[in-house]
């Protein structure tokens, strides 16, 4: 395993929090790992979350209940009957609102305090970069190489780690890629954009309801993380799940020096 990284947080201001806030936040404030300061660090933290199908779904309910001050929601799509088997931010009554709407009614009953910016758009690159701006950590819950590559990207310009997972059938994965980390390799370094990869989908191939909860929850779980400074993240290594025998492997990932993405992201000008 690679050593431990300690990566210098920006100092978290005043306000301090008030009664209701202390109570509500009570059991992370508990913790020696997160604290009032750990818990300061949450609510002035911003996540970006691009997808909010099944794995954005856990990830965007844990991030609002435990108090992410800022969450933008990046989805184009609507709320479809075949989503609710494990999509479990939208519900029957929300068929056909944009998802990005059904999840800002979801997050505001867990948590009114957190502001969700819903942006229903299919996003390009260049969306991505300005949407990340003051972000402090992205996570990747989308279904398509396309866009993963473009959040990698935007990334990697900006400077923000991201929480990568998938999940397909029976198998799910989750890695972090923490371009503020000089030896941290970024999604393009494990998945070359060149390289022709098969896209499967949910929809050709079906997927196990709880497996995108585990995933997405554990993405979640490395986002939180990455906003207090709880070390070390997933960065450099990929989880692998199969779900029908519930063991986990786990595969280190090196930076590549000749990343397409990366490669120069470090280098002087
Ligand atoms: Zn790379």
């Amino acid at each position: 395993m690679r050593p431990f990284i300690l990566i210098d947080l920006p100092f978290v201001p005043e306000p301090a929090m008030n009664d209701t806030q202390l109570l509500r936040y009570s059991r992370h404030i508990l913790l020696d790992e997160i604290g009032i300061e750990g818990q300061q660090r949450v609510l002035a933290s911003h996540a970006v979350i691009v997808g909010t199908g099944g794995l954005g779904s856990p990830a965007a309910l844990y991030l609002a209940a435990a108090g992410v001050g800022k969450i933008t929601l990046v989805d184009d799509d609507r709320v479809d009957l075949t989503n609710l088997q494990r999509q479990i931010l939208h519900t029957t009554s929300r068929i056909g609102m944009a998802k990005t709407g059904s999840a800002q009614i979801a997050l505001g009953q867990i948590n009114p305090e957190v502001e969700v910016v819903a942006i229903t758009e299919r996003v390009d690159g260049e969306r991505l970069y300005s949407l990340l701006a003051n972000a402090s950590v992205a996570l990747d819950c989308s279904d398509n190489f396309a866009t993963r590559h473009a959040l990698n990207r935007a990334c990697v310009q900006r400077q923000v780690p991201l929480v990568s997972g998938a999940a397909i059938r029976f198998d799910g994965q989750i890695s972090v890629f923490d371009a503020r980390d000089t030896d941290a390799p970024c999604y393009a370094c494990l998945f070359p954009p060149h390289q022709q990869f098969e896209e499967a989908s949910c929809a050709s191939m079906g997927v196990f309801a709880p497996l995108v909860g585990i995933i997405g929850a554990m993405q979640a779980a490395e986002a939180l993380k990455l906003v207090i400074g709880i070390q070390p993240s997933l960065a450099g290594r990929l989880l692998l799940l199969d779900a029908r025998s519930m063991e986990w492997s786990s595969i280190g990932i090196r930076r590549n020096v000749a990343c397409a993405v990366c490669g120069t992201a470090h280098a002087p000008d």
